[in-house]
């Protein structure tokens, strides 16, 4: 095994120090691994009951009328998210579009968003119009009102009963940090708020932002009153395989009103060529309970690393885990960018590059990004990326499998080890 590692340029030096971090995590991963087989099975059961065969996996061009590859596909969603129905498409292009879907099609002018955990996801920021933007709900008459999470990151049940207004139409929730630093709610959080919510106005939408949750827990938000649930399926659901597609599931009138969004009035659920990707999704769909496992237990593998090695990381080695996500916070530049070169060398894909901070649109410093994807942007593939300002933090997520996860690690110390950025004890 060392001679492997060596031939891939990890020193004798930090895959001892590797293992002597991995032998306290013994117990943790046996938890994933469990959770992982408890979700296993709900796939299996789900895709068992919606009675998948060889004939959901055939493509459909044109308008795709009666595409039964892709309504079972919906069933096995609606089944595995424990919801009335569920709208999962490659038409649906991203996660921000499959969110901008779930409210645009369920507010209508004069109508208020209220999120409740504090503020959105980045991108989100333009679908409501925070940030001006062509054709933001905003601009169709939505209004937005926010309510942050207390200091401790728990919900702020006061300021939520407050700011519900006669005209509050639709809560967000956002279950995972995003690149923020509060920690990632708990689908039993999330559900404790959600039935406060509907405990005063039950005619509210809940929508949670499950990106980057899911399969972590062995429950997901619509188990607990959540009337849409969406995300990207090129993060955890899509397992790898699924080549672009977002989903939403949640109750049959939210589901509808999106499908009549997304295609066209009148036509809703019923169009929608599937153009040959069935396999992937139900494959993916499969395959996603492990592979978020594996990413799972990279990113603690991680937190433990670098904690070790005195760093501040978040979540810490020791906590629960809500979703994939794990920020290292360096201090210094060359950490960050020490970081990403090793994640880099570690794909399977594109090694031989070298990232570097470069001015993307849209961030107001030099972003690093690392990825060596099969599917290209997918975040649950191993990747990580930092903004290059203080606190010069990393943000990492992904990893087919558990074996890649790890050697993505011993990668980035391996770097930090010869750029001197750190001392191995
Ligand atoms: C990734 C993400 C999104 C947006 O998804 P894209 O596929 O990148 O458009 C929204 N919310 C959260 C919490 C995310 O992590």
């Amino acid at each position: 095994m060392n001679t492997m590692y060596e031939s891939l340029g990890v020193s004798r030096e930090v895959s001892d120090f590797a293992e002597t971090i991995l032998a306290g995590l013994e117990e943790r991963f046996h938890e994933i691994d469990e959770t992982a087989e408890y979700n296993q099975l709900k796939v299996i059961k789900a895709m068992q009951d919606a009675r998948v065969s060889a004939e959901c996996f055939e493509t459909s061009s044109g308008y795709g009328y009666n595409d039964r590859g892709r309504d079972t596909l919906e069933e096995v969603y609606a089944n595995v998210f424990q919801t009335e129905a569920a709208l999962v498409r490659p038409q649906i292009t991203c996660g921000t579009h499959a969110l901008a879907i779930a409210l645009s099609a369920n507010l209508r002018p004069g109508d208020e968003m209220l999120s409740i955990s504090g503020k959105p996801y980045d991108t989100l920021e333009e679908v409501i119009g925070i940030r001006p933007s062509r054709g933001s709900l905003a601009e169709y008459g939505v209004t937005y009102a926010q309510v942050d999470l207390l200091p401790d990151g728990s919900f702020d049940y006061e300021g939520i009963r407050r700011a519900l207004r006669p005209q509050t139409k639709l809560v967000e929730i956002q279950r995972s940090k995003g690149y923020q630093t509060r920690p990632t709610l708990s689908v039993a959080q999330i559900g404790e708020a959600i039935a406060f919510v509907k405990q005063l106005r039950p005619d509210i939408i809940c929508m949670v932002d499950n990106c980057y949750g899911e399969f972590v827990e062995r429950i997901e938000p619509g188990e607990l009153g959540a009337d849409m649930v969406v995300g990207s399926l090129i993060k955890n659901p899509g397992g790898g395989l699924a080549p672009a597609g977002g989903y939403i599931a949640g109750t049959l009138a939210c589901v509808e009103q999106c499908a009549f969004r997304l295609t066209s009035p009148g036509l809703g659920r019923e169009v929608g060529a599937n153009f040959g990707v069935m396999q992937s999704f139900y494959q993916g769909l499969f395959l996603a309970p492990t592979v978020t496992a594996a990413a799972l237990k990279g990113a603690i593998f991680a937190a433990n690393v670098y904690e070790k090695l005195g760093f501040s990381v978040v979540p810490n080695g020791t906590e629960d885990r809500h979703d994939i996500i794990q920020a290292v916070e360096f201090g210094f530049p060359e950490g960050v960018i020490a970081f990403c070169e090793g994640i880099q060398s570690a794909a399977p894909v594109d090694s031989y590059v070298t990232p570097e901070p470069w001015a993307m649109p849209g961030y107001d410093s030099d972003v690093i990004m690392a990825a060596g994807a099969f599917v290209q942007g997918s975040s649950i593939e191993l990747s990580a990326d930092g903004p290059i300002k203080p606190p010069y933090a990393v943000y990492f997520q992904g990893g087919l499998t558990w074996p890649h996860a790890k050697l993505g690690i011993l990668k980035s110390l391996q770097r930090l080890v010869e750029k001197e950025l750190v001392r191995l004890p």
